[in-house]
């Protein structure tokens, strides 16, 4: 995790007004990508002490609105946060257990597809969710199998 101060200096940088309930939502996402918001609260709390759930949800709104964090939402799954943003990479997704993973885009800038028909919109990004099973899931399905 990087150091409060730098954390702090990342909230200013997006006009956000320092508190000790976004240092620590921020600290959280940073520390364990792709947590869901129950799992970021359970870590709030361990460094804060009481701190309401709304009060969670709405930091972790207004950094996603900042730009500093960035929500996915894989079918199926609640909503997970991270803190690598803006460099348009994309998500594997273990059908079997929910198990996230980053992949770097193939192409690099978004939207890296490029859409056949663009019905007149003004397109900028495309969200790519690649499934399959992760390592564990599909060593446990091969050896039921077998
Ligand atoms: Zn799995
Ligand atoms: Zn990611
Ligand atoms: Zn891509």
């Amino acid at each position: 995790m990087p150091p409060a101060a730098e954390l702090e200096g990342t909230l200013r940088e997006a006009s956000l007004r320092v508190t000790r309930p976004r240092v620590a939502v921020l600290a959280a996402v940073y520390d364990h990508p792709h947590a869901d918001t129950y799992s970021i609260i359970g870590h709030v709390r361990e460094d804060l002490g009481a701190v309401s759930q709304q009060a969670v949800y709405d930091v972790l709104q207004a950094l996603t609105d900042a730009g500093l964090v960035r929500r996915i939402h894989p079918r199926g799954s609640v909503a997970r946060y991270e803190s690598r943003v803006g460099d348009n990479h994309h998500h594997v997704v273990c059908r079997s257990c929910g198990d996230i993973a980053d992949v770097d885009c193939a192409v690099g800038a978004a939207p890296c597809l490029d859409v056949v028909e663009d019905h007149g919109f003004v397109i900028d990004e495309a969200e790519v969710i690649y499934w399959g099973l992760c390592p564990g899931c599909a060593e446990r399905l091969h050896r039921s199998n077998a």
